[in-house]
């Protein structure tokens, strides 16, 4: 992540009601604000590689700001404008510096278009029959690395006609053009984190799964390619209603659109984007074979609420998205298959946590610092974390505890959010200090002993 000309300030100046005593999280805001992306791509499914355009809405927040970086791995830029105009740009270091003539004025709407192609080693999955993004959207698109800044997105891919297409919010329209090619349009209204921007493109069959809210659509390969029938799909995603209405239940407010797709790739996957999931056909046998193995579906589909709408403003607080989700997986558990269902799975999270122990692999869950993303110590932010809020839980009772949780959930709503945020919505609502348990078991290394 480098935004240039960054300013540390203090995110947030938060007087605990309790003691009395602030302690920051910092969080280095940008000089830009990214309103939209808009992207044109034409994948080449033999070639690896796709071509297009993007266009960049952005809006500077501090005076003489003289350039901008986006991320250039993997790309080819062919020609740069900044509000129509050609715009001198710089190669380096895998990055794109697009040098302004002049200071950009502050608070005003520019727009920034970059023709590219790009061959993503990584950030894209090729096979002959369909191919996704995965992991991180920098790796295809021109774009910015801030977690915390979201940004709308319109997606318009040019593919084959007898491929179908998912991306980021609604189909708004499909155009069958005279070479046996399409152009689909899809777009996300809703600002939303950088990485969750992806799609996917394929020979896909659809099976639609009416629930009280969204509608879940599984795309998949035809069962030559992939094994499975409707009849499997039906079976792997029988719960998928139930898990939906009880994510609903605790955030305190349903999905923000009309429907939710699981996109059935192949091999093992698992990866949220905004308003669908990959989600590997290994997976889907697997839970064919044991109903207890549907932690994938029920992840994927938690993020919506805790990651994506609610996102970590950096990678200090990441155990917000992943710890969180890891937890409410295993809660989802306790409510299908029952107290033990819930033990077995936060007990994986337990021996996760011992191995890094003896590995030496120990480093506190969240830092009031900002730390980079390949700093992420992922056994303490998934599973550590995760047991955290299952000793948070068992510290403050079930009313409580949710009653936060859906506070913290609806306050935070599509925006960004550090531990200290999460800390003093549960001490508002529960009336307990909780700096002695955050200082010990989060910004500390200490490990609980669990007995589960
Ligand atoms: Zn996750």
């Amino acid at each position: 992540m480098r935004i240039i000309n960054k300013l540390l300030v203090c995110y947030i100046i938060l007087m605990s009601p309790i003691n009395g005593y602030a302690q920051d999280d910092t969080v280095s805001v940008s000089d830009v604000d990214f309103i939209h992306y808009h992207a044109e791509l034409e994948p080449n499914f033999k070639e690896k590689s796709l071509k297009g355009t993007v266009k960049v809405k952005f809006v500077p927040r501090t005076q003489k700001l003289r350039n901008l970086t986006f991320s250039a791995k993997y790309k080819q830029i062919k020609s740069v404008y900044i509000d129509g105009k050609v715009a001198q740009y710089l190669l380096s270091d895998e990055q794109l510096t697009v040098n302004f003539q002049q200071e950009l004025e502050i608070n005003r709407n520019y727009s920034l278009k970059v023709e590219y192609s790009a061959t993503p080693k990584r950030g894209m999955k090729f096979y002959d029959d369909h191919i996704f993004t995965v992991y991180h959207t920098k790796n295809w698109l021109v774009s910015h690395n801030n977690i915390s800044d979201k940004s709308t997105f319109d997606l318009v891919l040019t593919h084959d006609a007898n491929m179908t297409t998912v991306g980021n919010g609604r189909l708004v329209s499909r155009k069958v053009l005279e070479n046996n090619k399409v152009i689909s349009h899809w777009q996300q209204d809703m600002s939303m984190p950088l990485y969750t921007f992806g799609f996917a493109i394929g020979k896909l069959e659809t099976l639609t799964i009416k629930t009280n809210s969204a509608d879940i659509v599984v795309l998949y390969r035809a069962e030559h390619s992939s094994g499975l029938t409707p009849k499997l799909i039906k079976e792997a995603f029988a719960d998928v209603a139930d898990m939906l209405s009880f994510y609903e239940s605790k955030a305190g407010f349903s999905l923000n659109q009309n429907s939710y797709n699981y996109v059935v790739v192949d091999g093992y996957m698992a990866q949220e984007a905004s308003g669908f999931s990959l989600v590997g056909e290994k997976f889907v046998h697997t839970v064919l074979e044991d109903e207890n193995e549907n932690w994938f579906i029920a992840h994927e589909l938690a993020h919506e609420w805790w990651g994506n709408s609610v996102t970590c403003a950096n990678f200090s607080h990441f155990w917000l998205n992943e710890g969180l989700v890891q937890f409410l997986v295993a809660v989802y558990k306790q409510h299908l298959f029952g107290e033990q269902a819930y033990k077995n799975e936060l007990n994986v999270a337990v021996r996760r946590v011992e191995r890094a122990v003896k590995e030496n692999r120990v480093a506190p869950v969240a830092f009031h610092d900002e730390i980079e993303e390949q700093e992420i110590n992922r056994t303490m932010a998934y599973s550590k974390g995760a047991l955290v809020f299952y000793m948070l839980r068992e510290k403050l009772g079930d009313e409580f505890f949710w009653k936060a949780l859906k506070q913290y959930t609806q306050t935070y709503k599509n925006k960004s959010v550090t531990t200290q945020n999460l800390k003093f919505t549960i001490e508002q609502i529960s009336g307990t200090d909780l700096t002695h348990f955050f200082d010990k078991w989060v910004y500390g290394q200490e490990i609980p002993n669990l007995n589960l």
